[in-house]
């Protein structure tokens, strides 16, 4: 999609530090990191939110899910660790191509 930093990464025209691929997503860390692991999952193909993936292709959400998992115990950050989708930029998105935030390497507070 034009005009989206996300797809530009993705097909190579701006760098990433990827740190992880399979067929149907990308992991590169965060260029402004949160915490000592933070890394976003984002899948090849635009989509703009967690929910329009899951409506388009719902095993696609599974490889985001396991993509982060893979992410999570290559960083060494054990069983505490966090996946993140702001939906909406009333929650915080500011690239609207779905990405999961892998976060972790420090505690995280609990959302209740
Ligand atoms: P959102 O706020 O949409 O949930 O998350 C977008 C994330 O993308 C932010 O954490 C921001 O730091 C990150 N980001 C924005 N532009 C770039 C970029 O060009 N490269 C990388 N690696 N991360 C980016
Ligand atoms: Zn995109």
């Amino acid at each position: 999609m034009a005009d989206c930093i996300f797809c530009a990464i993705v097909a190579g025209e701006i760098p990433g530090d990827v740190v992880h691929e399979s067929a149907g997503v990308i992991a590169f860390r965060d260029i402004s990191p949160s915490a000592p692991t933070h890394v976003l999952v984002v899948t090849r193909e635009h989509f703009r939110n967690v929910a329009e993936v899951a409506v388009a292709d719902p095993s696609l959400v599974g490889e985001i899910a396991a993509v982060a998992g893979a992410v999570a115990a290559a960083e060494g950050v054990g069983d505490d660790w966090r996946l993140v989708f702001n939906t909406g930029a009333g929650a915080g998105q500011t690239v609207f191509h779905v990405h999961g935030h892998v976060l972790g390497g420090r505690p995280l507070r609990s959302l209740g």
